[in-house]
């Protein structure tokens, strides 16, 4: 499980921008894409239209075979929890404990009761200190988030991603803000819930030597248009 059918997407902005042009794209489970283009090709527009954080103008999103852009209500919440997300911001609740912010992942993105309210089993704390064993953030357990530096608050919202079992993850511009060191520690936890959970990773990087390192496949867009999509493998230095 983990398949993504795009087909024929195109995103329109209400105010006329071109975000996609016609999308067409086949990514199997347990894939670890990286789309790469320079800023305002189009990569944000197409992951948040993946989990739908927005609507599409045209076309379908296929998950496991399920039309995500059509879902509606708890149709679309339960789709939903199959697909976590990793923001450049790393989107924590910043006054709340590191523990509190992984379990937000545990109720599912979108609900924040329970978080907010506290009201965790055993079973669950113990899941949130085990995908922050993963992460090497265990010791940070009852930190308040914003007291952490930018590389381990983005440890912090993996942990929340594997807390959240989810199919895919998706993983917006993650290094953006962070340091050499930082990089390398996010990028390689993104590849482990790759390699040891056999979740299907999609990545937006700018950078290609990163891209090069981590993907089994790069997908580059341009002003919206998919221009180049290859396995790993057959990447030449001629692209
Ligand atoms: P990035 O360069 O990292 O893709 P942007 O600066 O393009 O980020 O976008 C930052 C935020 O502003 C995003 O939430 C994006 O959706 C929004 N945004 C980008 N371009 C426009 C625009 N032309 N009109 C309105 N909102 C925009
Ligand atoms: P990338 O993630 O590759 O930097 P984006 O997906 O953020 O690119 O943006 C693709 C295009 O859509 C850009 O021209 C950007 O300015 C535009 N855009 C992004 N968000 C919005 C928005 N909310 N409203 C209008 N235009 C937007």
């Amino acid at each position: 499980a983990g398949t993504i059918k795009i087909n024929h997407v195109s995103k329109i902005y209400p105010n006329g921008t071109i975000g996609l042009d016609n999308i067409n794209l086949d990514i199997a489970a347990g894939e670890f894409v990286v789309i790469v283009g320079l800023s305002g090709a189009g990569k944000s527009t197409l992951l948040r239209a993946i989990n739908r954080l927005h609507d599409v103008t045209t076309g379908d999103i296929l998950i496991d075979g399920q039309d995500i852009t059509k879902a509606r209500g708890q149709e679309l919440r339960h789709q939903r929890r199959d697909i976590a997300m990793i923001f450049q911001n790393f989107n924590l609740v910043k006054r709340a404990t590191v523990a509190r912010n992984v379990l937000a992942g545990r109720v599912g993105y979108y609900s924040t009761f329970k978080s907010a309210f506290g009201l965790f089993s055993k079973a669950d704390r113990e899941n949130a200190a085990k995908a922050l064993q993963n992460v090497n953030m265990v010791e940070k357990y009852y930190t308040r988030a914003d007291e952490l530096s930018g590389g381990q608050q983005q440890r912090v919202a993996i942990a929340r991603a594997m807390v959240q079992a989810p199919k895919v993850v998706l993983a917006d511009e993650p290094i953006a803000a962070l340091d050499p060191k930082n990089t390398k520690m996010v990028m390689d936890d993104l590849k482990r819930l790759n390699t040891d959970l056999g979740l299907t990773v999609i990545v937006n990087l700018h950078s290609v030597p990163l891209a090069l390192e981590y993907a089994t496949r790069i997908i580059g867009l341009k002003a919206g248009k998919l221009v180049y999509d290859k396995p790993i493998a057959a990447v030449s230095e001629h692209d």
